[in-house]
């Protein structure tokens, strides 16, 4: 609503401005006017040289190149005097209103077109710029291939079929089969959805016009629809061709939601893309590829048949996909021979594909940094701890007493990591303060899990635990740095009871637990009773306090192997996997 009005007075002001500019104009190139006695004055001493007749408006010109302008009561009689004085004379059709008004509308055009020409043109960033807002093909050597795509190859050989279609598309439409209009692909942000959609125009070779979504809202009222439509203008003329809409959840988001106030537009955007998507046919052989990585908030109406009827869902890549990844973005960097990628992808779950790239580039500028020839593990174990919690606080002032507890704290998860069965292996622990982080155990799971056994939950609880009771049993000593760890295994122990219906006491029932928004603050609440709530809240308690009980007695029995792996962390700061085996190989063949 709001942007109908403000558009609607923009042009008003807009017509005003062009009238006045009008007028200024005409006032502006009007001649200097001379009264008629003083022509006909000028006439008898044969001052003029020549007229320019319009109806009985004259325009002369004198004998100093002065132009002017005046009005003749009477022309009949005029004329042969100007004849007899030898004055040049020509003659027009006087102007009528109708004309008149023929110039000022042109005017006004004129005036208008400059308007359209300037918002149509206008990006977000540069309102000056005079670029198109949907770009045509990709640049040379932007062109992506499948080969560019590495690790998510279900979702690629899904797309194969796509490229199919664009490059043979008489085949299809001779057997009358339908080709398929849109293709959804939904994933989380990075996982190389539009680099897929690059792909696939890449390896059909057909154009490739792309927009985002956020680019159709956000402007004047209509011009999100009409740019859908010129979007699709445009594409027809260069079918084959792939459209790519980026973010199409923010057009395509639920229709009468009420989320903000240009919904109304985003409305009429949606409703012509809609209208567009169903408008060509398939012989038109568009392809429309939206990327969203919040499938959830779309109208129902864009998945109906016809349009995105064809939805790929991408997902993070798993280890193997993170070093087929690695490897395609490690082509364009020089790598030392020993580098390791499947170790690098072990130590870093949940990295997208743009994550990885932005890994590797890391690497390079770390490895250029220090005047190296070829990038090497260090170089990446550097880039991926910059990534992953910020810079190196090196010189971050934590005094000795400080650093101790953090060495025996950390020394108290690894521990318990490394003594207890079903854990995942343990990557690196360190006392190097990162980001807001004092310390860290990082441990990295063999393979990817999608099921996990209540022993490895529990194990998880007591590894989180084990930091505090370390501290406990050497300094008998709370620290607040232990407050995430507790936190993370309250929640660990919450999740296990209410989600996973892991507890025996309470048995395999799901308890829904809804976050409600309330003043900024996140509020828990659960859809169960009262008297649950206490069962529940009871049985984490029993959980934790079971999990640190033998917790600690694990810790007291190997108490010697705290101090020892504390003070080792004390020296060297880090302690990797393969030390971590040697320290453990001589703390068991000595007890
Ligand atoms: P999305 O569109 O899903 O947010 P992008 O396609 O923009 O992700 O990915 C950003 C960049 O990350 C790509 O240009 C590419 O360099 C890298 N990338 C992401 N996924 C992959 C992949 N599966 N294989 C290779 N590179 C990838
Ligand atoms: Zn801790």
């Amino acid at each position: 609503m709001k942007n109908n009005v403000q558009s609607g007075l923009l042009m008003i002001l807009l017509t005003l401005l062009a009238v006045l500019g009008y007028n200024v104009w005409l006032w502006e190139t009007a001649l200097p006017q001379r009264s008629y006695t003083d022509f006909m004055e000028d006439l008898q001493n044969d001052q003029l040289t020549s007229v320019h007749l319009l109806g009985n408006e004259i325009r002369g010109t004198d004998l100093y190149d002065r132009e002017f302008a005046t009005y003749a009561p009477d022309i009949k009689t005029l004329l042969p005097q100007l004849e007899a004085k030898g004055v040049t004379i020509s003659a027009d059709k006087p102007a009528t209103l109708f004309d008149r008004l023929l110039r000022m509308a042109l005017f006004i055009m004129v005036m208008i077109g400059i308007w359209y020409i300037f918002t149509h043109s206008q990006s977000k960033k540069n309102p000056f710029s005079k670029t198109n807002q949907f770009q045509l093909r990709s640049p040379p050597g932007e062109m992506k291939t499948f080969a560019d795509v590495a690790g998510i190859d279900e979702a690629r050989e899904e797309l194969r079929e796509v490229v199919d279609f664009l490059q043979n598309h008489e085949k299809y439409n001779s057997l009358g089969g339908r080709i398929p209009k849109g293709v959804l692909l939904q994933g989380p942000p990075g996982t190389g959805k539009t680099l897929l959609a690059r792909a696939i125009a890449g390896e059909a070779s057909v154009p490739f016009f792309s927009m985002g979504g956020a680019d159709f809202v956000e402007m004047f009222a209509g011009v999100g629809a009409s740019r859908v439509r010129e979007l699709f203008d445009s594409a027809k003329k260069s079918a084959p061709c792939i459209i790519f809409i980026d973010e199409i959840d923010a057009i395509g988001g639920r229709r009468g939601g009420s989320n903000g106030g240009s919904h109304e537009e985003r409305e009429q955007t949606l409703n012509a893309l809609l209208v567009e998507m169903d408008g060509f046919s398939t012989t038109e052989t568009i392809i429309v590829i939206g990327a969203t990585n919040r499938p959830d908030v779309l109208d129902p109406a864009l998945l109906r048949p016809g349009r995105f009827d064809r939805q790929v869902t991408i997902s993070l890549p798993n280890l193997h996909g993170r070093i087929r990844i690695l490897e395609v973005h490690s082509r364009q960097i020089t790598i030392s021979s020993a580098l390791n990628l499947a170790i690098i992808a072990q130590g870093i779950p949940g990295f997208s594909g743009a994550d990885l790239a932005n890994l590797v580039n890391e690497a390079a500028l770390t490895a250029a940094r220090k005047e190296k020839l070829a990038v090497e593990m260090i170089d990446f174990e550097e880039a991926k701890d910059k990534i992953l919690m910020g810079l190196e606080r090196k010189n971050a002032a934590i005094n000795e007493q400080e650093r101790r507890l953090i060495a025996y704290h950390e020394a108290g998860h690894a521990i318990v990591a490394r003594l207890l069965p079903e854990t995942d292996q343990l990557h690196k622990i360190s006392i190097i303060p990162r980001g807001s982080a004092l310390g860290l155990t990082q441990q990295v799971p063999v393979e990817e899990r999608y099921t996990y056994s209540l022993e490895y939950l529990l194990n998880r609880i007591k590894i989180l635990l084990g930091g505090r009771i370390a501290e406990k049993i050497v300094f008998n000593h709370l620290s607040t740095g232990a407050s995430n760890d507790i936190a993370a295994a309250t929640d660990f122990a919450t999740r296990l009871v209410c989600e996973w219906g892991m507890s025996s006491l309470l048995g395999s029932t799901v308890y829904r637990r809804q976050q409600h928004q309330f003043l900024g603050d996140i509020e828990i609440k659960g859809q169960y009773s009262e008297t649950t709530a206490r069962e529940i809240d009871l049985e984490v308690r029993r959980i934790i306090d079971s999990c640190y009980t033998e917790t600690e007695k694990l810790l007291r029995s190997n108490n010697k192997l705290i101090h020892e792996l504390a003070e080792l962390l004390l020296i060297n700061e880090t302690i990797d996997a393969e030390e971590m085996d040697i320290i453990m190989q001589c703390y068991l063949n000595r007890s």
